[in-house]
C-alpha cells in the first residue's frame, strides 16, 4: 500500500469512527446501545458472531453475556458470567489490548476459574475500558471470510471498545439516576418529566395537531400500601423492603410497556398510562389491586396478605395545568380509599361517571 493509499484508508478508519461514536453515544437505553454496539461489530470488524458481557444493572460488579447476543450457539446451563476477581479483568485492564483465544490461553494462570468464554468459539475479545475501568468485553466470533484479524483491525476494534465502552459507562449512570435501585422502577423524576413533556404539547397552540395529539387521553394512578407501617415493625425492614420489590413486580406485569411506573415515595407507587381514560385507568388500578390482594407473601412459614389502596385521575386540561395537579387529584381519591376502608380502587371525584 502505498503512503497515500495508507493516508486515505486511516482518515476513511477516522470518520468511520466518529460515525460510530456518535451512533453508541445517541443512545442512553442498555437494549438499544448493546444492539448497537453488536451491530457496530457485525458490520466493521466483519464477524458472523459478537457478544458482549456487561453489567446486569449498574451497581453490579460481575459482567454477565448479554442475551442478545448474534450468532453463537451457546450451551445455557453455562453462567458466562465474570466474577470481579477474575484474573481477565486485570489482565485486560493492565495491557488494554484485544485477545486471540490462544493469547488468551498463554496470558492467564492455567487454574482461571472458567466463565464461560472457553464455551465460545471465539476469535478476539476485546477490552471495553472508561474510566480505567473495565466496563465490559466484546467477543468477536468467526469473520465472514475466515480470515484472521490484522494488526491494524485490531487497533480498530480496540478504538471501537473504547467508545463503547464510554456508552456503556453513561448508560450505568443514566441508570443510577433514573431507576430506583430497590424497585428497579423509575424514580419519579422520570415520569414528572414525561408528563411535563406531554402537558406543555397539549397545551401548546403552535403546535402541529399530529404533534399535540401524541396521546389522545392519559390517566393516573397514585398506589399507597395499606398498614406498611405495622408489617415493617413487625416482620423487619428487610423483609418490608422484599415486599416492596415484590409489589413493583406485581406492578409492572400488570401494566403495558408505553406505561411509566415509578416509586413516588417510601411505600408509594405511581403509574401513567398514556391512552386511557379514567376508566380504563380504574380497570388497570382494578387489577392491581386484585393481583396484590391474591399474592400470598412468605415469611417464614408465614404466610402474609398485604392490600393496598390506588386513587385514579384522568387529565383534564382545565383542571391540571401542571403534572401536579393531576397527581394531587390521583392523590386525593387515593386518600378517600383509605377512609373508606382501604384496599379500593377509587377515581378522583372530577372524572366520575355520572351515575
Ligand atoms: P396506611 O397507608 O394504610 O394509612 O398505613 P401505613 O402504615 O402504610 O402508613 P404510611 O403510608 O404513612 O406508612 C409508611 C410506612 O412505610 C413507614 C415506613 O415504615 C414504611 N416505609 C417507607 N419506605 C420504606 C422502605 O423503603 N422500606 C421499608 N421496608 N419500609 C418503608
Ligand atoms: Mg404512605
Ligand atoms: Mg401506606
Amino acid at each position: 500500500m502505498s503512503r497515500v493509499d495508507e493516508l486515505e484508508k486511516e482518515n476513511f478508519d477516522l470518520r468511520q469512527l466518529l460515525e460510530i461514536g456518535k451512533s453508541l453515544n445517541s443512545t442512553l437505553e442498555y437494549n438499544r446501545l448493546i444492539d448497537s454496539i453488536l451491530h457496530t461489530c457485525l458490520a466493521q470488524m466483519r464477524v458472523l458472531q459478537a457478544g458482549v458481557f456487561v453489567r446486569r444493572e449498574a451497581d453490579h460488579t460481575e459482567l454477565v453475556l448479554n442475551r442478545d447476543y448474534i450468532g453463537f450457539e451457546l450451551d445455557h446451563s453455562i453462567p458466562y458470567t465474570i466474577p470481579p476477581n477474575h484474573p481477565l479483568r486485570q489482565q485486560l485492564i493492565d495491557m488494554s489490548d484485544c485477545y486471540t483465544l490462544q493469547e488468551l490461553n498463554a496470558a492467564l494462570p492455567a487454574d482461571s476459574p472458567d466463565c464461560g468464554l472457553s464455551h465460545m468459539p471465539y476469535e478476539l475479545v476485546v477490552p471495553l475500558i472508561a474510566r480505567s475501568d473495565l466496563q465490559g468485553i466484546i467477543v468477536l466470533g468467526r469473520r465472514i471470510d475466515d480470515s484472521e484479524f490484522t494488526a491494524d483491525e485490531r487497533r480498530y476494534a480496540l478504538d471501537i471498545g473504547g467508545l463503547a465502552a464510554i456508552a456503556v459507562y453513561n448508560a450505568y449512570l443514566f441508570d443510577r439516576a433514573t431507576i430506583d435501585s430497590l424497585t428497579r422502577l423509575k424514580q419519579r423524576h422520570v415520569l414528572e418529566e414525561r408528563m411535563m413533556h406531554l402537558f406543555k404539547r397539549h397545551g401548546d397552540p403552535e403546535q402541529e395537531a399530529t404533534e399535540r395529539s401524541e396521546i389522545e387521553s392519559l390517566s393516573f394512578l397514585m398506589l399507597d400500601v395499606d398498614y406498611f407501617k405495622p408489617v415493617n415493625d413487625t416482620y423487619g425492614h428487610k423483609f418490608g423492603d422484599e415486599v416492596l420489590r415484590r409489589l413493583a413486580e406485581i406492578v409492572v406485569q400488570h401494566t403495558r410497556p408505553v406505561d411509566i411506573a415509578a416509586r413516588y415515595g417510601g411505600e408509594e407507587f405511581v403509574v401513567m398510562l398514556p391512552n386511557l381514560d379514567a376508566q380504563g385507568g380504574a380497570e388497570v388500578a382494578e387489577r392491581i389491586r386484585l393481583a396484590v390482594e391474591d399474592f400470598r407473601f412468605c415469611h417464614g412459614d408465614k404466610e402474609l396478605k398485604i392490600t393496598v389502596s390506588i386513587g385514579v385521575a384522568e387529565y383534564t386540561p382545565a383542571l391540571d395545568q401542571l403534572p401536579g395537579d393531576l397527581m394531587a387529584r390521583a392523590d386525593e381519591a387515593m386518600y378517600e380509599a383509605k377512609s373508606s376502608g382501604r384496599n379500593r380502587v377509587i377515581v378522583a371525584r372530577d372524572n366520575r361517571q355520572p351515575a
